[in-house]
């Protein structure tokens, strides 16, 4: 019962010890990173990605590991957390790509409500995202999926917040 009790406060100590955000959908490791579990296991959360991103997009979140968090910023793929990743839990190697994500436009784009935006194609640099007439006058954004990088540019300009990365 006791060592019970001591392995949930542990969990606890861990899951919270240094915890400045906590997400409320999926996380997404920094560019580069290996497999989850790998991550976890030689990640030190030590803080080197987060503060060496020029964006300022990778946080400290639960049990310590840094998370990407495209609320203000993008990700240049600029390959700075991996250069300082010293247990080398994101390895950017030859033929690597930084990760498979893409962008999403969900339900509540304004677009769905007849207004017109165009915002987030504003934004997007790869040309990824298009606009596709409707009737009614509607333009709604579509991401081309081969195109997309998973930057996250078109995320915080969104007025509704109607992007996700997945
Ligand atoms: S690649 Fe550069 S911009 Fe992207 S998360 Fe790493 S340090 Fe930040
Ligand atoms: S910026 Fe947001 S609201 Fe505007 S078109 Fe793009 S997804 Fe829709
Ligand atoms: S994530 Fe980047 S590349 Fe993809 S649609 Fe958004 S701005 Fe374009």
């Amino acid at each position: 019962m006791g060592a019970r009790i001591q392995l949930t406060t542990e969990l606890r100590r861990k899951d919270f010890l240094g915890c400045n955000y906590r997400p409320s959908h999926p996380v997404i490791r920094p560019p580069w990173a290996i497999s989850e579990s790998d991550f976890q296991e030689l990640c030190t959360g030590c803080n080197a990605c987060i503060d060496r991103c020029p964006t300022s997009i990778l946080k400290k979140a639960r049990g310590g590991y840094p998370i990407v968090v495209f609320d203000n910023d993008q990700c240049t793929f600029c390959g700075g957390c991996a250069e300082v990743c010293k247990p080398r839990a994101l390895r950017r190697e030859e033929g690597n790509p930084p990760w498979t994500l893409v962008a999403s436009v969900n339900a509540s784009c304004l677009s769905s409500a007849g207004v017109t935006c165009r915002i987030c194609g504003d934004y997007c640099d790869a040309r990824a995202i298009a606009f596709k007439l409707a009737v009614g006058g509607k333009a709604t954004p579509v991401i081309e999926r081969s195109l997309c990088t998973g930057c996250g540019a078109c995320i915080a300009p969104c007025p509704v917040r109607a992007i996700r990365i997945q």
